[in-house]
């Protein structure tokens, strides 16, 4: 979609780039960090101040208790995060349980490690899930399952009791529970986000994943990390190093300088600046006919595209490209092969500059 929205010159609302402002300090600090000599490979799961910040952090944010010397792994981006983490604790033929719709990542990363992805349900509008199914869906092979919250594309930020419940689920199947909070502090409408991690019973089974492409704006950096029991994060570790050897030194110091000096407003703000973004451009596809499903988290918006012409998620967005000069992502891209929810559902990202977002708006409007 990218491309072809290059083609026409449109406002590209598809990829979940942010082009916001890196904060200051953050860019400051890669100066910094490159003249103080932070340019050689660094200690294969990461500089000891980011996993000591990362440390602080996760306490101070999250509510957790992680060693930064055996228990965080500092990787490229929670991409690499995750990919490490599914190398080091599933088995070919392993069955992972992953809510559709997804984000296809999690998908490619299954696939890529020779994992199934075994498909839950998130029933809109609001996104939840039928314990009843996720019953059903254990099998002898079912060895983990993917939790995605604030999620992409769907919004959904995961309540304590669905995580208490989730938690009884996978102790009694033993299941390891992979957490993805990239959108950890972007929430809206009092919807708090909770790390898994935290609920009794996945502190010793969840791997916790994160990373600051969005908290920072810095998608091209690739600093995410991996917290873990130490046991599996040693393992994560080896593999870390055998795929990337490390996360880019000045910008893990960069990173580190960030969590080290932010304060709790910087954190408050991003929610605010994204929930005025979210309000209007929801309101622009509610004019449009395109029936947005509100999102309670992250920076994406699915809605419905029953009303544009095409049969499939991909014409339709094609055809808004088309008509609006405004480019989404199509349902296909978050639903199985042959799913029928993918054919009227496109989502967009609103991660962008406010000119963008309100040229978006008028065009959507028109
Ligand atoms: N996880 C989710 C749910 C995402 O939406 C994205 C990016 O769009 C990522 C991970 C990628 O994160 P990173 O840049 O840390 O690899």
């Amino acid at each position: 979609m990218s491309v072809e929205c290059d083609k026409v010159g449109g406002i590209n609302l598809a990829q979940g780039v942010c082009d916001t402002d890196v904060p200051e300090v953050v860019a400051a600090a890669v100066d910094k960090a490159v003249r103080a000599g932070a340019n050689s490979y660094t200690r294969h799961d990461g500089v000891a101040r980011l996993r000591n910040a990362l440390a602080l952090k996760l306490k101070r944010d999250n509510g957790l208790r992680f060693d930064p010397e055996n228990q965080i792994v500092v990787s490229a981006g929670s991409t690499g995060a995750f990919y490490c983490a599914a190398i080091a604790l599933l088995s070919p033929g392993d069955e992972v349980i992953l809510f559709e719709p997804y984000y296809g990542y999690h998908l490619s990363t299954l696939q890529a490690v020779e994992a199934k992805a075994v498909y839950a349900t998130l029933r809109p509008p609001d996104w939840s899930f039928d314990p009843a199914e996720l019953e059903s869906l254990i099998t002898p092979r079912t060895r983990a399952i993917m939790v995605c919250t604030p999620a992409n594309p769907c919004g959904k930020v995961w309540t304590r009791a669905e995580l208490e419940w989730l938690g009884g689920f996978a102790e009694k199947h033993d299941l390891v529970v992979f957490t993805d909070e990239i959108y950890e502090y972007i929430t809206y409408d009092g919807h708090k986000h909770i790390s898994p991690a935290t609920i009794p019973g996945l502190a010793e089974r969840a791997v916790t994943i994160g990373g600051y492409s969005k908290t920072y704006a810095i998608t091209g950096w690739r600093i995410g990390y991996s917290a873990c029991r130490a046991d599996w994060a040693e393992r994560i570790g080896q593999l870390n190093d055998l795929y990337y050897v490390c996360a880019p030194s000045p910008l893990q110091e960069a990173v580190a300088a960030g969590i080290e000096t932010l304060t709790p407003d910087f954190y408050a703000g991003l929610s605010a600046e994204y929930k005025a973004k979210r309000d209007k451009f929801c309101a622009a596809l509610t004019k449009a006919g395109l029936k947005p499903f509100i999102p309670q988290g992250a920076y994406y918006v699915l809605a419905d595209a029953s009303g544009l012409t095409g049969a499939t998620g991909k014409d339709k967005a094609m055809e808004l490209l088309r008509r609006t000069g405004v480019a989404s992502v199509p349902g296909e891209s978050f639903y199985r092969d042959g799913s029928k929810e993918a054919d009227n559902i496109i989502r967009f990202c609103y991660a962008k500059r406010e000119k963008d977002i309100n040229e978006a708006c008028r065009r959507l409007e028109v």
